[in-house]
């Protein structure tokens, strides 16, 4: 395994394997990782024959009240975990390399950016798109692994890719949890000891969603209000916003049908966190 600082370096690696008929798939990441980005390095290296991981804690994705200062990061555990599971090359860049003086360009979108996540998050998604497009450019890859975790930036991806013509096959990998069902997250080392068990508020209440939806129940209203009220019975949570929407367009839907996205935003205590489900009725 090796790892490389600057796109021109990263970029000298790949076309070499190109040049030997390679396929490479890529896998973007903020680092701290763990089992949920293990889960897409597996399903890269199962489907190509070389897999670029990058990790980059993006700070144009951050507002100015969010983590980016406190996110967690581990390069040397990040490194091993990489090694063990296959990876072939870690990009690993400064922000100078990202975005150097005199930087001024953006991918900007409207469409899917516009509800969940971008309504209490209104930089986030261009600063995601810019990054990703700027990993794509640089890695060029044959395919790029995203979770089901973060629901709809794989939905704006995919959307971005298909717009912008870019010649990168999207996978989408299911929401890797704790044995307890705590979706796998970066942030959740921010809990403490008993922020950790009120946590388990999220999955409980998506699960209970996603038993309605199951058993047949199409409106979404009472859906979304089943999953209110679990997670209102938590003291320390805090309801940032819990929807159902088209999975394709991040569109609100009152009725459930196609492929549908139920996510859920809550504060435990000052950490936001995330949780979904997808299912197509
Ligand atoms: P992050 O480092 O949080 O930006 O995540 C990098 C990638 O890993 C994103 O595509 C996430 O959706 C994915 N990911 C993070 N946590 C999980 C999880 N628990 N299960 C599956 N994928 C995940």
């Amino acid at each position: 395994m090796e790892t490389v600082t600057t796109a021109v370096e990263a970029r000298a690696i790949v076309k070499k394997w190109k040049n030997e008929g390679k396929t490479v798939g890529f896998v973007p990441t903020m680092g701290y990782l763990h089992e949920g980005h293990m889960s897409l390095v597996q399903k890269a290296a199962e489907q190509n024959e070389k897999v670029v991981l990058s990790i980059f804690v993006n700070p144009m994705q951050f507002s100015p009240n969010e983590d980016l200062d406190k996110y967690p990061r581990d390069f040397d555990a990040d490194s091993k975990l990489c090694e063990d599971n296959g990876v072939d090359l870690i990009i690993y860049p400064d922000p100078k390399e990202m975005y150097p003086e005199g930087f001024c360009s953006f991918v900007d979108m409207t469409g899917p950016t516009r509800e969940l996540c971008g309504k209490s998050r209104p930089i986030h998604f261009r600063g995601v798109c810019t990054v990703v497009t700027k990993l794509f450019n640089i890695v060029q890859p044959d395919r790029a692994y995203f979770g089901q975790k973060d629901a709809q930036q794989l939905s704006v991806i995919r959307r971005m890719v298909t717009d912008l013509n870019m010649p990168i096959e999207i996978v989408g990998c299911p929401i890797v949890r704790e044995k307890d069902g705590l979706a796998k997250s970066s942030r959740n080392q921010y809990l403490s000891e008993e922020e950790r068990k009120a946590a388990l508020i999220l999955s409980k209440s998506v699960f209970v969603g996603q038993e309605l939806v199951k058993k047949g129940e199409r409106n979404a209203k009472v859906v979304c209000d089943a999953i209110r009220e679990i997670i209102t019975s938590e003291p320390l949570a805090k309801i940032d916003y819990v929807e159902a929407v088209d999975f394709d367009t991040i569109e609100k839907i009152d009725k459930l049908q196609g492929t549908i996205l139920v996510a859920i935003a809550v504060y435990i205590g000052s950490t936001r966190l995330i949780d979904n489900f997808i299912d197509t009725v």
